[in-house]
């Protein structure tokens, strides 16, 4: 059986046996949180249990790294949305030790993409077109220097409402120890 058809199967039993009910919320943040964290599978359940977040508490953005790239891409734009109409007063950056993005490097990647079959001619296109691989596949030397870069870009962030405190923390993947590197109400006093 495919991956798909057991996530459908199980659906149907979750959706019969009215599981969902547990989880029942609506889409505003119960404790008007907004924890921006990375994709890491070990953080999937961990990190919730962890910093005690149910259903319903808060907003999640996940992306490689807790790292926004871009001032005006996908994610600070969800941040704002949240920030602006859905009720949120503080974020959290969460990164976390032995990150995938510590030390990670645009050629590693490309090099496998082009492995994998992608060809060096459109990686050599995108690279004459002027997009900048280097700079956007990128990772960082500590993971400190992550969750404090991407607080920075929020903190600096033309359009983000001004006093909102946004924390940086650090999480241990294995024993969910969460350290704060950076307390946001200390610079909105
Ligand atoms: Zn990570």
């Amino acid at each position: 059986m495919s991956l798909i058809s057991e996530i459908l199967d199980h659906n149907v039993r979750f959706v019969q046996n009215r599981e969902y009910e547990s989880y029942r919320t609506d889409q505003f943040p119960n404790k008007k949180l907004l924890v921006i964290t990375c994709m890491d599978t070990r953080l999937v359940e961990l990190l919730p249990r962890a910093m005690n977040l149910r259903n319903g508490d808060v907003k999640m953005i996940k992306v490689a790294g807790a790292v926004i790239t871009h001032p005006f891409g996908s994610v600070m734009r969800s941040i704002l949305i949240a920030v602006h109409q859905l009720h949120v007063q503080e974020i959290a950056v969460v990164g976390h030790h032995d990150c995938g993005m510590i030390n990670f490097h645009c050629k590693a990647l490309l090099d496998q993409a082009v492995q994998s079959g992608v060809s060096q001619d459109v990686i050599d296109t995108l690279n004459n077109a002027g997009i900048d691989l280097e700079r956007w596949l990128t990772g960082f030397e500590k993971v400190e220097e992550g969750v404090r870069g991407s607080v920075k870009l929020i903190r600096n962030h033309p359009l983000m409402r001004p006093g909102i405190p946004i924390h940086g923390l650090v999480i241990n993947p294995e024993t969910g120890k969460l350290n704060l590197i950076r307390d946001g109400y200390e610079t909105t006093k």
